[in-house]
């Protein structure tokens, strides 16, 4: 059975703020919108409370006169999105760490499917307070989230739902028919304010109420959305993750200004370009298992491979490695090198086990050093003393990703 996690910042775009001006701070603050008012004008509107304005009655989509009028102290801001957009962008770099599939669901939220990452649900909780640690230190504590686990999507949001701000709701499979029975019927993700009007004609105000129409009824009525809701009053779900297919190989290419005629040359230049490919591995998390490498010489002819490895490839240095094991028996170097192309393949998420020979270990920590800097600086802010002086470094506006396809 799968376990599903729900991540949901706490009053979103108020919090941003409240993190990024101190001031603002356990006040009641609304960040502004746009909305329609009457005869289609646009009107201000809250689009975001604070907790102490939503405390004062403050709610979304309130016209943002109404709710000083209620809560005449309310300071009301513009709307920043590229602050919100950043701070999502932390959420989803954290995640994307240690979920199996992620799906951005909005702005604010996210499920993860955490399946194999966290193995059960004593790890999914473990998991979750890691992440919740992670994001506080990415974003700031202004920026709360509230956790949901369970075992399907609906359950999932309506736990993170029930327990706000900076809640952490695990349902257990077992416990799924209980936790929902205790949820109002328009927290459900599906339930709209007409169905809940409709469901409401029908007798259903509740969870209970809804358990005691039959699906035959349910089904007349709402057609397909009709079994689902069935279902849904017993909490079970199996919409999918919505989640952009994965990359499949990662590779870069690179055609030289000049041929390459020695077999340093080649080395140094593959060396670089190994680093590149690794470096994007490691920003998605993934190792290899498959190396492609290949030469193009002057004349347009093309020379290589590719070669499936047990161990995974995730560092420059062991996918040059691999890529020279293909190129190094039958390169002609007097024929010109005029591009080489690596790709790595067979992608995996990156949760194979810490090797248990002390070499690789210490490796492995050097890599997450150099990565780090990188992610802070920029892709050249370190460079292999080897590939000092590299042709495609003094030409970075060259790089070609034309080896994304898919495999
Ligand atoms: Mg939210």
């Amino acid at each position: 059975m799968p376990i599903l996690m729900h991540i949901d910042f706490n009053s979103y775009f108020a919090s941003v703020e409240q993190q990024a001006n101190p001031f603002l701070r356990g006040k009641a603050i609304a960040v502004g919108g746009k909305g329609k008012g009457l005869g289609g004008s646009t009107r201000s509107v809250v689009a975001t409370a604070s907790r102490e304005a939503k405390a004062r009655g403050v709610k979304t989509a309130m016209s943002t006169w109404e709710a000083k009028k209620i809560c005449p102290e309310l300071i009301i801001l513009p709307g920043d999105p590229q602050k919100y957009s950043d701070i999502t962008n932390r959420l989803i770099t954290i995640c994307t760490k240690y979920a199996d599939q992620l799906e951005q669901f909005s702005t604010d939220e996210v499920f993860l499917d955490v399946t194999q990452s966290a193995q059960d649900y004593f790890g999914a909780t473990l998991l979750a307070q890691t992440i919740r640690a992670e994001l506080k230190a990415a974003c700031g504590s202004a920026c709360t989230a509230s956790i949901g686990v369970a075992p399907n999507k609906l359950v999932a949001k309506l736990a993170s739902e029930s327990v706000k701000p900076n809640g952490l709701t695990v349902v257990l499979p077992e416990n799924v028919a209980a936790f929902v029975a205790t949820r109002p019927l328009k927290e459900f993700c599906g339930i709209g304010r007409q169905t809940e009007r409709a469901l409401e004609t029908m007798g259903a105000t509740s969870v209970a109420t809804l358990r005691a129409i039959s699906r035959e009824q349910l089904v007349a009525r709402f057609k397909s959305h009709g079994a689902w809701l069935s279902n849904a009053a017993h909490g079970k779900d199996n919409t999918p993750l919505a989640v952009d297919a994965p990359a499949k190989s990662i590779g870069h290419s690179y055609t030289f200004p000049a041929n390459l005629l020695t077999k340093h040359d080649v080395w140094k230049n593959l060396l670089a370009l190994s680093d590149r490919v690794a470096s994007r591995m490691q920003h998605g998390y993934v190792v290899g298992f498959r190396v492609n490498a290949f030469v193009r010489y002057g004349d347009f002819s093309q020379m290589g491979g590719d070669k499936l490895f047990k161990e995974p490839l995730r560092d420059g240095l062991g996918i040059a490695k691999s890529a020279w094991s293909i190129l190094l028996p039958n390169i002609d170097y007097a024929r010109g090198v005029r591009l080489i192309g690596v790709t790595v393949s067979a992608l995996q998420k990156n949760s194979v086990p810490p090797s248990l020979f002390r070499k690789t270990e210490k490796m492995h920590s050097v890599l997450g050093a150099l990565n780090t800097i990188q992610k802070r600086f920029g892709q050249h802010a370190w460079q292999r003393a080897t590939t000092a002086g590299t042709m495609l470094l003094e030409r970075t506006s060259g790089w070609h990703y034309d080896h994304e396809l898919a495999a």
